[in-house]
């Protein structure tokens, strides 16, 4: 089996080739590595080959990671579906937390983050393909949140993440990756106090090409570095 730092090369190079096509910056794309179920010794691996923000989908299981590997130079960004019960240790563990898609989950972690003395850092997670399976705030009611929560001191937003739906082929997920950039450069035409439009979180094993050559900044990455999930 390839080693994981050979397999973190080619997606670097994939995700270099794929902004360059598109005319963009590759310094401008990070791999967000998606630790769910992953042992700790191997995302230790990863982060020894140079990763260097790690992702988590449950605060449980993250908080048991974050401590294994309190020594390492990381980053910590949750990626997963946030109870408003946890949003206290989101707030107190990850420097982006990806999912917010209810003024009612911004609303507990602008809570958590006052009593923490913390500004913490956001994304609008928007269900791009309306799923009913998916999380996110559907595409017509993102500008509105994105309006309600930026009044909210202690909350600061970065920009927008979406999972497209599934497919097989990852060029039908492209038209999703296009609006959502599109969608961001409507909310950046807006110019809405306290926030920035400055990371779109898309693409993820299958599909992190074709996200790369549409904006994306943040791939999250778990299949392609660490192998299938158990
Ligand atoms: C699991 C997961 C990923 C990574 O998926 P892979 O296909 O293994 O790369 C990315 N984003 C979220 C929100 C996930 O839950």
């Amino acid at each position: 089996m390839e080693t994981i730092s050979k397999r973190l090369e080619r997606i670097r190079e994939k995700i270099a080739d794929a902004a360059l096509r598109s005319g963009r910056n590759p310094d401008d794309v990070e791999i967000v590595g998606v630790t769910k179920t992953v042992p700790t010794d191997r995302v230790a691996t990863a982060v020894a080959a140079g990763l260097r923000i790690l992702g988590g989908n449950y605060i449980q299981e993250s908080l048991e990671k974050i401590d294994a590997l309190s020594s390492l130079d990381v980053s910590w960004h949750f990626i997963g579906r946030l109870q408003s019960n946890k949003a206290k240790f989101a707030v107190m563990h990850f420097d982006l937390i990806h999912s917010v898609g209810t003024d009612k989950l911004a609303a507990e972690i602008n809570r958590q983050a006052a009593k923490q003395n913390k500004v913490q850092p956001i994304l609008i997670q928007v269900n791009a393909g309306q799923e009913a399976t998916k999380a996110g705030v559907l595409p017509n009611d993102a500008l509105p949140l994105v309006k309600s929560i930026s009044q909210l001191e202690n909350i600061n937003i970065r920009g927008l993440m979406t999972m497209p739906p599934y497919f097989d082929d990852p060029e039908r997920a492209r038209p999703f990756f296009r609006a959502m950039n599109d969608f961001k450069k409507r909310i950046e035409d807006k110019t809405i106090a306290n926030i920035s439009m400055n990371t779109l979180s898309m693409g993820m094993t299958g599909d992190f090409e074709a996200a790369v050559e549409e904006g994306a900044t943040l791939v999250r990455i778990g299949t392609a570095i660490f192998g299938e999930r158990s």
